[in-house]
């Protein structure tokens, strides 16, 4: 838990959020302000900032978050449509809440980005 983190917060129920699942590991709930039709954020209970901080001990949580993901996919029936997961890193990346979160999109076809 880190004092100041917005995310931490919405774990320990401090601020509100549509969660949809949690389990010891990872929590989900819907992003406040959706970039598609369906945009949950999934993370770990584990303030880690970024990908940049995740160690080798975390890969079994980073993996878990994806499973997690794909499940929640299918909750929302866009599984079959496709959907996508992205994990924003730093400031270049566009992270902007600095604890890990992956961010899964779908619900309408998905502008192709070029970078
Ligand atoms: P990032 O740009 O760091 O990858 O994504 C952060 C995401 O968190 C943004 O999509 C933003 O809308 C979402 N977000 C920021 N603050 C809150 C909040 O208090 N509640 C929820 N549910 N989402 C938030
Ligand atoms: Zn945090």
């Amino acid at each position: 838990m880190s004092e100041d983190c917005i995310f931490c917060k919405i774990i320990a129920k401090e601020i509100p959020a549509e969660i949809l699942y949690s389990d010891e590991r990872v929590t989900a709930f819907r992003d406040i302000e959706p970039a598609a039709p369906v945009h949950i954020l999934v993370i770990p209970n584990k303030h880690i900032p970024s990908m940049n901080e995740v160690e080798e001990e975390d890969e079994k949580l980073i993996g878990h978050l994806f499973t997690v993901a794909k499940k929640i996919a299918i909750e929302e029936g866009i599984a079959e449509r496709g959907y996508r997961l992205t994990m924003n890193v730093g400031k270049e990346g566009g992270q902007v809440v600095f604890h890990l979160h992956l961010h899964l999109l779908g619900g309408k076809p998905l502008r192709v980005h070029k970078y």
